[in-house]
């Protein structure tokens, strides 16, 4: 992933001023500067841009040089490679979430394996952490899940939230709240696992919260992965019946 350009639009005045000292490498006047500023569609005014040389030259990320203007110095050079690697890392999560947003049923089963390994490790820590207050949450999710046999896939995530809640780990959490609202991949997948009828993949819930209570880490990660990878065995058989329609089709 590329350093963000000027010429995106989403660069601060502040930052495309450092970029355009380190670009030139030579002093650059403020009257220079506000004209670049201007070209690249900048409505700035030099009074403005007086303001932000100040306040630069101020924290010491630039310096004038004599009277010839402003060069970077290497806290200049510093924060620019740090707002690069801002930028690119807020790059990635945009690109995570677009990934996230599954359109076919293939993305979907990707979707799912990357969830599996999140799974994973969020049922073994949950063996080790959960309180007892957790565990009455899961097993309430549990009830609650098996109650609504209609609706149940659409319910069922709910036990598998409280779950990852009960790791005691944040970035566990944040990531599977991340997965859990990413709505178009789980409507879709309510709507496609309706199709497959599969009272079994209710009763693999009891097992997983039978190996918490237990506090046991390896049987809680083999009833979710039993549990995770039928699911992702019925996805597969569902995704591969709508490819044999189409070819029918076509
Ligand atoms: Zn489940």
């Amino acid at each position: 992933m590329s350093p963000p350009k000027v010429q995106d639009g989403t660069m601060d005045a502040e930052h495309v001023v450092l970029r355009m000292l380190q670009d030139t490498e030579a002093a650059i006047g403020a009257g220079t500067i506000c004209a670049e500023l201007r070209n690249l569609g900048f409505d700035i005014s030099e009074a403005t841009v007086g303001r932000i040389l100040r306040d630069l030259d101020r924290r010491k990320l630039t310096r004038r040089d004599s009277n010839r203007g402003r060069v970077l110095s290497d806290a200049g050079a510093r924060e620019l490679a740090a707002y690069d690697r801002r930028h690119t890392r807020s790059e990635f999560s945009k690109a995570l979430v677009e990934a996230l947003d599954s359109r076919t049923l293939h993305e979907l089963v990707d979707f799912f394996y990357v969830r599996r390994g999140l799974e994973r490790e969020a049922v073994r820590l949950a063996a080790l952490r959960a309180t007892e207050a957790d565990l009455e949450r899961v097993r309430q999710a549990l009830i609650e899940h098996e109650a609504q046999t209609e609706s149940h896939w659409e319910h069922g995530w709910a036990f598998h939230e409280e779950v990852a809640l009960a790791s005691h780990n944040e970035l566990i959490t944040s990531l599977f709240r991340l997965f859990a609202n990413s709505h178009e991949s789980l409507s879709r997948l309510s709507h496609e696992l309706g199709k497959t009828e599969d009272s079994e993949l209710v009763h693999h819930h009891d097992d997983i919260l039978a190996a918490l209570v237990a506090r046991d880490p390896d049987a809680a990660e083999r009833a979710m992965m039993l549990h995770l990878d039928q699911l992702i065995a019925n996805l597969e058989r569902v995704a591969a019946e709508q490819d044999a329609a189409e070819a029918v089709d076509a």
